[in-house]
């Protein structure tokens, strides 16, 4: 078995799982084998879920004993699978001796969404977010980044792309993907690659705090859907609740999401998060301050209602709140949705990912970098 391989060993091999089509012709075209064995490969790992060589039939006996002995699927240990009531799935997923990542399906009547992760813990300390609090431990490799789309594709089945269940993925679970661009482009590319997931690009979000500079990454180089965690209307409250903002404030960030929305095709725009928190972001006046702040900005906001967590003082605004901010967004000409909270008995919702962190000796970790 590939997967009880020893560390020594499994560092000499090439690992595939993580290997963006690009990579992958590379690799091909390195051991002097042809390009479009790439596609192939990938179709085998992604599509049918296989990591064995072995089982891989149309290549030829001779092609998958060299692939052996000089590559690895490199696949994570699943520590805990919960389902939630409402029939959200909880993974945890072991990416080394000491760490784990948390991801999370959400069936809906029309789709299906997993929220991944991209780092192990968050160095955001985002006031407001379980992750956060936890400190940050490392950045989380391509192959670890899309071995929670492939765990969770498998787990449910390996189905037709027409039968899927998995039609939405989210950078959502725990971490900043934009202070890890360098793993999560390519993980992002496999998602979109119909050699593999064959997600199209409004299928593919990715969520940041706000780290402007890669977010004129993505326009230069990738073309996905982008959410954007606001969660207020101006640099003061902002600074408090999400600390990247002192770096990157309102006037600076602003900018940056017009750029992003600028020529792409017709129907590009930004999704606006906004956790409602109870008299802290959630008055009347704030609602009129954001419809100012977003002005033309071709967007939609959704309003996630805080998750709580042990140890924050924080609460969720009451539904009354929720409706009055809605109607005052909705008022000032915005496209308005309350995200729905789902998965909070297993500890699955917004906000609540912890996964296992176990050295936390970089918790004060603040420096701010994209890891290119
Ligand atoms: N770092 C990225 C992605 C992770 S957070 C980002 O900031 O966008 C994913 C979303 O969940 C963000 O919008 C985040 O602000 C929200 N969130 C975090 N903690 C939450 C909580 N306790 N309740 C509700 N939503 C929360």
């Amino acid at each position: 078995m590939q997967n009880q391989l020893f560390e020594s060993e499994l560092h000499k091999k090439t690992d595939l799982l993580g290997m963006d089509r690009q990579a992958m012709e590379a690799f091909f075209k390195e051991i002097g084998e042809k390009p479009f064995r790439a596609g192939q490969i990938m179709k085998w790992i992604h599509q049918f879920g296989i990591s064995e060589f072995d089982e891989m039939t149309n290549l030829s006996k001779a092609l998958r004993e060299k692939l052996k002995k000089i590559a690895v699927v490199r696949t994570p240990k699943i520590v805990a699978e919960q389902v939630s009531e409402d029939g959200t799935i909880k993974w945890l997923l072991e990416v080394d001796n000491s760490n784990s990542v948390e991801t999370v399906f959400i069936p809906e009547k029309n789709r299906g969404t997993l929220c991944i992760s991209s780092q192990v813990g968050c160095a955001l300390d985002c006031k407001f977010c379980a992750t956060g609090k936890q400190g940050f431990n490392r950045n989380l490799e391509n192959w670890e980044i899309i071995a929670q789309m492939w765990v969770a594709n498998k787990a449910l089945g390996c189905l037709p792309k027409e039968e899927r269940r998995i039609s939405n993925v989210v950078f959502m679970g725990m971490g900043e993907p934009l202070l890890n661009v360098k793993h999560t482009f390519p993980a992002a590319r496999i998602l979109m690659d119909d050699f593999a997931y064959g997600l199209s690009k409004r299928r593919v979000t990715i969520s940041t705090a706000g780290v402007v500079p890669a977010i004129d990454m993505i326009k230069a180089e990738l073309d996905v859907s982008l959410a954007i965690s606001l969660h207020a209307p101006n640099n003061p409250l902002r600074d408090v609740l999400v600390p990247i903002n002192e770096k990157y404030p309102l006037e600076v960030l602003m900018p940056s999401l017009y750029r992003y929305v600028e020529g792409g095709h017709s129907k590009k725009h930004v999704t606006v998060e906004y956790v409602m928190i109870d008299h802290v972001n959630d008055r009347v006046e704030h609602a009129q301050e954001l419809v100012a702040l977003l002005g033309e900005l071709p967007c939609k906001v959704n309003l996630i209602p805080f998750n709580p967590f042990p140890d924050t003082d924080y609460k969720r605004s009451s539904n009354n709140a929720i409706h009055r901010f809605r109607e005052v967004l909705e008022k000032g000409g915005l496209n308005v949705t309350v995200r729905k909270t789902r998965g909070d008995d297993i500890d699955a919702a917004c906000g609540q990912l912890a996964g296992k962190v176990k050295d936390r000796t970089k918790r004060t970790l603040h420096k701010i970098e994209f890891n290119r």
